[in-house]
């Protein structure tokens, strides 16, 4: 193999080498929910997850997203994964799943209570660490479980975004 030819082969491999990054970069991490949503912020602060977040929301949009959807339609996603740039802007707390990609703070786009989703989740069997009723904002918090059964599944809501309490269905104002 002559040096030209080598040289153009090597030049093949960094092609491919970042054809296939972009494709791994640029894939959904679900069907029905992209990287964009899962990644967006209001802040204007760089927003990228890294590989262990990538899998992490990959698993959260598959594993509990997509069921919600398939349920209750379209979801708005208002926070999903946050860079701890992000996660301090909103005041997030410093150990926050969204830090990880386990976490998405949604509503219903039907208009459907945060605490119908919640009723709803509490019911099923999905792999859960932390539902919280945001009464204030409207919106639901939802953190994947990240380890094994059985799954934390903590339901809480709060009225004020700073204390926390409690909640099953057919409590207060569910
Ligand atoms: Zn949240």
């Amino acid at each position: 193999m002559d040096f030209d030819s080598q040289i153009g082969k090597s030049l093949a491999l960094v092609g491919v080498a970042l054809v296939a990054l972009w494709v791994f970069r640029s894939k959904r991490p679900s069907k029905h929910f992209s990287l964009e949503e899962l990644t967006t912020t209001s802040t204007g602060l760089s927003n990228v997850p890294g590989l262990a977040a990538r899998g992490k929301l990959e698993k959260l949009a598959n594993e509990v997203l997509e069921p919600m959807r398939e349920r209750f339609g379209a979801l708005q996603i208002n926070s999903g994964f946050r860079s701890a740039a992000v996660n301090s802007a909103v005041n997030g707390s410093k150990t926050s799943s969204h830090l990880t990609g386990s976490a998405a703070d949604l509503q219903a786009l039907d208009g459907t209570p945060a605490s119908t989703l919640a009723a709803w989740l509490y019911d099923s069997d999905l792999p859960l660490n932390q539902v919280i009723i945001y009464w204030n904002t409207g919106h639901l918090h939802v953190a994947r479980d990240e380890g094994a059964k059985p799954y934390r599944r903590s339901f809480l809501q709060t009225y004020d975004g700073k204390n926390y309490e409690a909640w099953q269905p057919g409590g207060r104002r569910s």
